[in-house]
Protein backbone atom coordinates (compact mmCIF):
# COMPACT_ATOMS: atom_id res chain seq x y z
CA UNK A 1 0.00 0.00 0.00
CA UNK A 2 1.36 3.77 -0.79
CA UNK A 3 1.28 6.09 2.15
CA UNK A 4 -1.69 7.64 2.89
CA UNK A 5 -1.80 10.90 1.01
CA UNK A 6 -5.25 11.75 1.30
CA UNK A 7 -6.15 9.30 4.39
CA UNK A 8 -10.48 9.38 4.98
CA UNK A 9 -11.39 10.60 7.92
CA UNK A 10 -11.73 8.16 11.18
CA UNK A 11 -9.18 5.93 9.42
CA UNK A 12 -6.35 3.48 11.01
CA UNK A 13 -3.01 3.88 8.85
CA UNK A 14 -2.23 0.32 7.52
CA UNK A 15 0.63 -1.28 9.81
CA UNK A 16 0.16 0.99 12.62
CA UNK A 17 -2.69 0.08 14.64
CA UNK A 18 -2.69 2.21 17.44
CA UNK A 19 -1.98 5.57 15.03
CA UNK A 20 -5.73 6.72 13.04
CA UNK A 21 -7.12 9.78 12.02
CA UNK A 22 -10.52 10.53 14.54
CA UNK A 23 -12.60 13.37 13.00
CA UNK A 24 -10.07 13.93 10.81
CA UNK A 25 -7.49 14.55 13.64
CA UNK A 26 -4.40 11.79 14.01
CA UNK A 27 -4.01 10.29 17.08
CA UNK A 28 -2.17 7.46 18.73
CA UNK A 29 -3.91 5.89 21.33
CA UNK A 30 -6.02 8.30 22.70
CA UNK A 31 -4.24 11.15 22.70
CA UNK A 32 -4.61 13.72 19.37
CA UNK A 33 -0.61 14.46 18.19
CA UNK A 34 -2.05 18.14 17.73
CA UNK A 35 -2.22 18.82 21.22
CA UNK A 36 1.15 16.77 22.20
CA UNK A 37 3.18 19.43 19.35
CA UNK A 38 1.12 22.48 21.25
CA UNK A 39 2.27 21.47 24.52
CA UNK A 40 5.84 19.80 24.04
CA UNK A 41 7.05 21.62 20.69
CA UNK A 42 8.01 19.93 17.77
CA UNK A 43 10.54 17.83 16.92
CA UNK A 44 8.65 15.39 19.19
CA UNK A 45 8.92 11.48 19.55
CA UNK A 46 5.64 9.98 20.57
CA UNK A 47 5.52 6.31 21.36
CA UNK A 48 2.27 4.05 21.75
CA UNK A 49 2.86 1.58 24.74
CA UNK A 50 0.02 -0.45 23.31
CA UNK A 51 1.37 -0.62 20.43
CA UNK A 52 4.60 -1.33 21.55
CA UNK A 53 2.80 -4.38 23.71
CA UNK A 54 0.90 -5.38 21.76
CA UNK A 55 4.19 -6.39 19.33
CA UNK A 56 5.35 -8.12 22.17
CA UNK A 57 2.72 -10.10 22.32
CA UNK A 58 2.36 -11.51 19.09
CA UNK A 59 5.80 -13.19 19.83
CA UNK A 60 4.39 -14.47 23.42
CA UNK A 61 1.76 -16.07 21.51
CA UNK A 62 4.13 -17.36 19.29
CA UNK A 63 5.85 -19.09 22.45
CA UNK A 64 3.18 -19.90 24.61
CA UNK A 65 3.91 -22.88 26.15
CA UNK A 66 8.07 -22.75 25.64
CA UNK A 67 10.76 -22.22 27.29
CA UNK A 68 11.62 -18.74 25.87
CA UNK A 69 13.32 -15.97 26.59
CA UNK A 70 12.05 -12.84 24.56
CA UNK A 71 15.55 -10.11 24.80
CA UNK A 72 14.56 -6.79 23.06
CA UNK A 73 17.73 -5.21 21.31
CA UNK A 74 17.34 -2.11 22.58
CA UNK A 75 19.40 -0.27 20.33
CA UNK A 76 16.37 0.15 18.31
CA UNK A 77 15.28 2.63 20.62
CA UNK A 78 16.94 3.17 24.05
CA UNK A 79 14.62 5.59 25.94
CA UNK A 80 14.28 4.62 29.37
CA UNK A 81 10.35 4.58 29.17
CA UNK A 82 10.89 2.31 26.62
CA UNK A 83 12.48 0.00 28.53
CA UNK A 84 10.61 0.09 31.59
CA UNK A 85 7.31 -0.96 28.88
CA UNK A 86 9.84 -4.65 28.56
CA UNK A 87 11.32 -4.42 31.59
CA UNK A 88 8.06 -5.02 32.76
CA UNK A 89 6.65 -7.05 30.29
CA UNK A 90 9.30 -9.39 32.02
CA UNK A 91 11.68 -9.38 28.67
CA UNK A 92 15.43 -9.64 28.66
CA UNK A 93 17.20 -7.31 26.66
CA UNK A 94 19.88 -7.85 23.71
CA UNK A 95 23.02 -5.02 24.51
CA UNK A 96 25.91 -3.87 22.04
CA UNK A 97 27.36 -1.82 24.99
CA UNK A 98 28.65 -0.63 28.38
CA UNK A 99 25.88 2.55 27.72
CA UNK A 100 22.96 0.19 27.00
CA UNK A 101 24.28 -2.12 30.20
CA UNK A 102 24.22 1.49 32.36
CA UNK A 103 20.76 2.24 30.68
CA UNK A 104 18.93 -1.38 31.11
CA UNK A 105 19.86 -1.54 34.98
CA UNK A 106 18.16 1.95 35.07
CA UNK A 107 15.30 1.07 33.57
CA UNK A 108 15.28 -1.63 36.39
CA UNK A 109 15.60 -4.39 33.57
CA UNK A 110 16.77 -8.28 35.31
CA UNK A 111 20.86 -8.36 34.49
CA UNK A 112 20.35 -11.85 34.60
CA UNK A 113 18.13 -11.82 31.49
CA UNK A 114 20.34 -9.65 29.87
CA UNK A 115 22.58 -11.14 26.35
CA UNK A 116 25.75 -8.96 25.28
CA UNK A 117 26.15 -8.91 21.55
CA UNK A 118 28.73 -7.13 19.13
CA UNK A 119 31.98 -7.67 17.58
CA UNK A 120 33.68 -4.95 19.78
CA UNK A 121 33.43 -5.59 23.50
CA UNK A 122 36.50 -3.69 25.67
CA UNK A 123 37.52 -5.70 28.52
CA UNK A 124 36.08 -2.42 30.66
CA UNK A 125 32.90 -3.59 29.12
CA UNK A 126 33.31 -7.26 29.73
CA UNK A 127 34.25 -6.09 33.23
CA UNK A 128 30.97 -3.88 33.87
CA UNK A 129 28.61 -6.75 32.50
CA UNK A 130 30.47 -9.33 34.71
CA UNK A 131 30.05 -7.27 37.84
CA UNK A 132 26.12 -6.70 36.64
CA UNK A 133 25.48 -10.60 35.98
CA UNK A 134 24.42 -10.45 32.99
CA UNK A 135 23.16 -13.49 31.49
CA UNK A 136 25.11 -14.54 28.19
CA UNK A 137 27.78 -12.87 25.72
CA UNK A 138 27.64 -13.69 22.39
CA UNK A 139 31.24 -13.94 21.32
CA UNK A 140 31.69 -12.97 17.60
CA UNK A 141 35.90 -14.22 17.57
CA UNK A 142 38.45 -16.26 18.63
CA UNK A 143 40.66 -13.43 19.92
CA UNK A 144 36.97 -12.50 21.79
CA UNK A 145 37.05 -15.91 23.89
CA UNK A 146 40.45 -15.82 24.69
CA UNK A 147 39.84 -11.71 26.33
CA UNK A 148 37.25 -12.51 27.61
CA UNK A 149 38.09 -15.86 29.38
CA UNK A 150 40.86 -13.64 30.79
CA UNK A 151 39.06 -10.96 32.37
CA UNK A 152 37.00 -13.59 34.05
CA UNK A 153 39.31 -15.59 35.21
CA UNK A 154 41.00 -12.27 36.78
CA UNK A 155 37.83 -11.66 38.28
CA UNK A 156 37.53 -15.53 39.88
CA UNK A 157 34.22 -15.89 37.68
CA UNK A 158 33.41 -17.73 34.59
CA UNK A 159 31.97 -15.95 31.95
CA UNK A 160 28.25 -17.53 30.28
CA UNK A 161 28.99 -17.73 26.24
CA UNK A 162 27.46 -18.47 23.22
CA UNK A 163 29.29 -17.96 20.27
CA UNK A 164 27.14 -16.23 17.37
CA UNK A 165 27.47 -18.29 14.09
CA UNK A 166 27.48 -17.26 10.45
CA UNK A 167 24.84 -19.07 8.51
CA UNK A 168 25.42 -17.80 5.36
CA UNK A 169 22.25 -18.18 3.56
CA UNK A 170 22.12 -17.78 0.30
CA UNK A 171 21.75 -13.98 -0.85
CA UNK A 172 20.56 -15.17 -4.41
CA UNK A 173 17.64 -16.07 -2.74
CA UNK A 174 17.18 -13.51 0.05
CA UNK A 175 18.79 -10.52 -1.34
CA UNK A 176 17.82 -7.99 2.42
CA UNK A 177 19.84 -10.40 4.86
CA UNK A 178 23.13 -8.82 5.40
CA UNK A 179 24.41 -9.69 8.54
CA UNK A 180 24.75 -13.35 8.38
CA UNK A 181 26.65 -13.91 5.27
CA UNK A 182 30.10 -14.36 4.70
CA UNK A 183 32.64 -10.91 3.87
CA UNK A 184 30.57 -9.27 6.70
CA UNK A 185 32.14 -8.70 9.97
CA UNK A 186 29.74 -10.71 12.16
CA UNK A 187 29.81 -13.89 13.66
CA UNK A 188 31.83 -16.56 12.46
CA UNK A 189 32.17 -18.79 9.77
CA UNK A 190 30.21 -21.93 9.83
CA UNK A 191 33.14 -24.30 9.58
CA UNK A 192 35.08 -22.73 12.32
CA UNK A 193 32.40 -22.67 15.16
CA UNK A 194 33.03 -26.28 16.00
CA UNK A 195 36.41 -25.85 16.87
CA UNK A 196 35.52 -22.45 18.75
CA UNK A 197 33.45 -24.35 20.55
CA UNK A 198 36.05 -26.90 21.47
CA UNK A 199 38.32 -24.23 22.06
CA UNK A 200 35.74 -22.39 24.54
CA UNK A 201 35.39 -25.50 26.43
CA UNK A 202 38.57 -25.55 27.41
CA UNK A 203 39.25 -22.13 28.63
CA UNK A 204 39.13 -21.30 31.93
CA UNK A 205 37.28 -18.10 32.21
CA UNK A 206 34.37 -19.68 30.18
CA UNK A 207 31.15 -21.35 30.81
CA UNK A 208 29.21 -22.46 27.47
CA UNK A 209 25.76 -22.15 27.55
CA UNK A 210 24.82 -21.51 24.20
CA UNK A 211 24.50 -20.89 20.25
CA UNK A 212 23.53 -18.00 18.86
CA UNK A 213 22.58 -16.36 15.29
CA UNK A 214 21.55 -12.75 13.78
CA UNK A 215 21.05 -12.73 10.19
CA UNK A 216 20.19 -9.50 9.60
CA UNK A 217 17.75 -6.64 9.68
CA UNK A 218 13.79 -5.31 8.37
CA UNK A 219 13.91 -9.50 6.89
CA UNK A 220 10.25 -10.16 5.33
CA UNK A 221 10.13 -13.47 4.22
CA UNK A 222 10.15 -16.74 6.57
CA UNK A 223 12.64 -18.73 4.28
CA UNK A 224 16.03 -16.74 5.33
CA UNK A 225 14.70 -17.43 9.15
CA UNK A 226 13.83 -21.33 8.06
CA UNK A 227 17.15 -22.10 6.28
CA UNK A 228 19.24 -20.35 8.71
CA UNK A 229 17.51 -22.35 11.91
CA UNK A 230 18.79 -25.89 9.53
CA UNK A 231 22.36 -24.73 9.46
CA UNK A 232 22.36 -24.04 13.51
CA UNK A 233 20.94 -26.65 14.50
CA UNK A 234 23.32 -29.31 12.36
CA UNK A 235 26.09 -27.19 14.83
CA UNK A 236 23.85 -28.01 17.34
CA UNK A 237 23.95 -31.11 16.70
CA UNK A 238 27.91 -31.67 15.71
CA UNK A 239 28.67 -29.39 18.94
CA UNK A 240 26.68 -31.47 21.62
CA UNK A 241 28.05 -34.67 19.83
CA UNK A 242 31.64 -33.44 20.23
CA UNK A 243 30.68 -33.49 24.26
CA UNK A 244 29.53 -29.64 24.95
CA UNK A 245 25.88 -29.36 25.75
CA UNK A 246 24.00 -26.19 24.85
CA UNK A 247 21.30 -24.99 26.82
CA UNK A 248 20.15 -22.63 24.42
CA UNK A 249 19.61 -21.59 20.97
CA UNK A 250 19.24 -17.80 20.39
CA UNK A 251 17.63 -17.06 17.07
CA UNK A 252 18.41 -13.17 17.28
CA UNK A 253 16.20 -10.41 15.90
CA UNK A 254 15.59 -8.09 12.71
CA UNK A 255 12.08 -9.42 11.96
CA UNK A 256 10.57 -6.59 9.39
CA UNK A 257 8.03 -4.06 9.67
CA UNK A 258 5.67 -2.78 7.12
CA UNK A 259 6.86 0.91 6.64
CA UNK A 260 6.01 1.12 2.51
CA UNK A 261 4.43 -1.98 1.01
CA UNK A 262 6.73 -4.28 2.97
CA UNK A 263 4.17 -7.18 3.89
CA UNK A 264 6.90 -9.06 6.90
CA UNK A 265 5.22 -12.67 8.05
CA UNK A 266 3.76 -11.92 11.64
CA UNK A 267 5.93 -12.75 14.86
CA UNK A 268 3.49 -15.76 16.01
CA UNK A 269 3.19 -16.69 12.03
CA UNK A 270 6.95 -16.74 11.18
CA UNK A 271 6.98 -18.62 14.79
CA UNK A 272 4.82 -21.32 14.28
CA UNK A 273 6.76 -22.41 11.60
CA UNK A 274 10.21 -22.63 13.03
CA UNK A 275 9.09 -24.12 16.24
CA UNK A 276 7.43 -26.76 13.95
CA UNK A 277 10.62 -27.28 12.48
CA UNK A 278 12.55 -27.47 16.04
CA UNK A 279 10.15 -30.21 16.81
CA UNK A 280 10.67 -31.89 13.58
CA UNK A 281 14.36 -32.23 14.23
CA UNK A 282 13.52 -33.23 17.43
CA UNK A 283 14.91 -29.58 19.35
CA UNK A 284 11.25 -28.54 20.28
CA UNK A 285 12.43 -28.95 24.39
CA UNK A 286 15.25 -26.54 24.34
CA UNK A 287 15.11 -23.58 25.77
CA UNK A 288 14.93 -20.66 22.95
CA UNK A 289 15.98 -16.98 22.79
CA UNK A 290 15.11 -14.23 19.97
CA UNK A 291 16.27 -10.67 20.23
CA UNK A 292 13.81 -8.74 18.48
CA UNK A 293 14.26 -4.85 18.07
CA UNK A 294 12.26 -2.95 14.99
CA UNK A 295 9.60 -5.12 15.19
CA UNK A 296 8.43 -4.50 19.01
CA UNK A 297 9.21 -0.63 18.40
CA UNK A 298 9.36 0.70 14.94
CA UNK A 299 5.91 0.87 14.14
CA UNK A 300 5.04 2.19 17.64
CA UNK A 301 6.42 5.92 17.34
CA UNK A 302 6.11 8.46 15.14
CA UNK A 303 8.00 11.76 15.09
CA UNK A 304 5.76 15.19 14.96
CA UNK A 305 7.24 18.11 13.38
CA UNK A 306 6.21 21.88 11.83
CA UNK A 307 6.53 22.97 8.48
CA UNK A 308 8.34 25.94 8.87
CA UNK A 309 8.91 27.22 4.89
CA UNK A 310 7.43 26.24 1.74
CA UNK A 311 9.83 26.48 -1.18
CA UNK A 312 8.65 26.19 -4.56
CA UNK A 313 11.25 25.77 -6.91
CA UNK A 314 11.71 25.05 -10.89
CA UNK A 315 13.04 21.53 -10.88
CA UNK A 316 12.11 21.14 -7.20
CA UNK A 317 9.76 22.16 -4.48
CA UNK A 318 10.49 21.74 -1.06
CA UNK A 319 8.83 21.44 2.57
CA UNK A 320 10.85 22.34 4.86
CA UNK A 321 10.58 21.22 8.46
CA UNK A 322 12.01 21.16 11.43
CA UNK A 323 13.16 17.50 12.36
CA UNK A 324 16.02 17.00 10.31
CA UNK A 325 18.40 14.02 9.36
CA UNK A 326 20.22 14.41 13.25
CA UNK A 327 17.12 13.36 14.28
CA UNK A 328 15.89 10.95 11.40
CA UNK A 329 18.65 9.36 10.22
CA UNK A 330 17.50 6.58 8.52
CA UNK A 331 15.92 8.65 4.91
CA UNK A 332 20.02 9.76 4.67
CA UNK A 333 21.71 6.46 5.79
CA UNK A 334 20.08 3.69 4.41
CA UNK A 335 17.77 5.63 1.73
CA UNK A 336 15.17 4.38 3.90
CA UNK A 337 11.43 5.30 3.50
CA UNK A 338 9.12 6.78 6.20
CA UNK A 339 5.15 7.50 5.39
CA UNK A 340 4.62 11.39 5.95
CA UNK A 341 1.01 11.89 6.70
CA UNK A 342 -0.70 15.36 8.25
CA UNK A 343 -1.72 16.00 11.43
CA UNK A 344 -4.81 17.25 10.69
CA UNK A 345 -7.13 16.99 7.48
CA UNK A 346 -9.35 20.10 8.87
CA UNK A 347 -6.60 22.51 8.56
CA UNK A 348 -5.39 21.97 4.67
CA UNK A 349 -6.64 24.87 2.53
CA UNK A 350 -3.43 24.58 0.21
CA UNK A 351 -3.55 23.04 -3.27
CA UNK A 352 -1.77 19.70 -3.39
CA UNK A 353 2.04 19.43 -4.72
CA UNK A 354 4.90 17.26 -5.23
CA UNK A 355 7.89 18.36 -2.50
CA UNK A 356 11.18 16.73 -0.91
CA UNK A 357 10.28 16.82 2.17
CA UNK A 358 13.76 18.18 4.38
CA UNK A 359 15.07 19.31 7.27
CA UNK A 360 17.70 22.65 7.97
CA UNK A 361 20.74 20.71 8.31
CA UNK A 362 23.44 21.83 5.86
CA UNK A 363 23.66 19.25 3.64
CA UNK A 364 22.25 18.17 0.56
CA UNK A 365 21.79 14.34 2.29
CA UNK A 366 19.09 16.06 4.70
CA UNK A 367 16.43 14.86 3.37
CA UNK A 368 13.29 12.68 5.32
CA UNK A 369 11.22 12.02 2.18
CA UNK A 370 11.29 12.99 -1.36
CA UNK A 371 8.73 13.30 -4.21
CA UNK A 372 6.03 13.20 -1.67
CA UNK A 373 2.77 14.84 -2.56
CA UNK A 374 1.28 16.57 0.13
CA UNK A 375 -1.07 19.37 1.04
CA UNK A 376 0.44 21.71 2.95
CA UNK A 377 0.86 25.43 4.46
CA UNK A 378 3.82 26.60 6.65
CA UNK A 379 2.92 26.48 10.49
CA UNK A 380 0.91 22.71 10.03
CA UNK A 381 2.07 19.62 11.41
CA UNK A 382 3.03 16.34 10.10
CA UNK A 383 3.73 13.03 11.39
CA UNK A 384 6.54 11.06 9.87
CA UNK A 385 5.49 7.13 10.88
CA UNK A 386 7.49 4.45 11.56
CA UNK A 387 9.78 6.23 13.63
CA UNK A 388 10.04 4.47 16.66
CA UNK A 389 13.42 2.27 15.83
CA UNK A 390 16.71 3.33 14.68
CA UNK A 391 15.35 7.06 15.04
CA UNK A 392 15.77 8.58 18.42
CA UNK A 393 18.29 5.91 19.44
CA UNK A 394 20.40 7.09 16.43
CA UNK A 395 19.94 10.59 16.91
CA UNK A 396 22.91 13.26 17.08
CA UNK A 397 22.90 17.06 17.71
CA UNK A 398 24.77 17.58 14.55
CA UNK A 399 24.33 21.36 13.57
CA UNK A 400 24.04 21.64 17.20
CA UNK A 401 20.65 21.38 17.06
CA UNK A 402 19.28 20.99 20.84
C1 LIG B 1 20.44 -5.14 15.76
C2 LIG B 1 20.46 -6.51 16.33
C3 LIG B 1 19.26 -7.14 16.67
C4 LIG B 1 17.91 -6.53 16.40
O1 LIG B 1 17.65 -6.42 15.04
P1 LIG B 1 16.21 -5.92 14.55
O2 LIG B 1 16.33 -5.95 13.07
O3 LIG B 1 16.02 -4.55 15.08
O4 LIG B 1 15.22 -6.90 15.08
C5 LIG B 1 19.33 -8.38 17.28
N1 LIG B 1 20.52 -8.98 17.52
C6 LIG B 1 21.69 -8.40 17.19
C7 LIG B 1 22.94 -9.10 17.50
C8 LIG B 1 21.70 -7.16 16.59
O5 LIG B 1 22.86 -6.59 16.25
Amino acid sequence: MNPPVNPVASAELPGHPFVAYRDDALHVEDVALSALAQTHGTPLFVYSKAAMLSALAAYQRGFAGRDAQICYAMKANSSLGVLQVFAQAGCGFDIVSGGELARVLAAGGDARKIIFSGVGKTRAEMRQALTAGIGCFNVESEAELDVLSGVASAMNLRAPVSIRVNPNVDPKTHPYISTGLKGNKFGVAHEDALRLYQHAASLQGLQVVGIDCHIGSQITESTPYLDAMDRVLDLVAAIEAAGIPLAHIDFGGGLGINYNDDTPPAADDLWRQLLAKLDARGYGGKKLMIEPGRSLVGNAGVCLTEVLYLKPGEQKSFCIIDAAMNDLPRPSLYQAFHAIVPVDLKARQAAEATYDVVGPVCESGDWIGRDRVLQVAAGEHLAVLSAGAYCMSMASNYNTRG
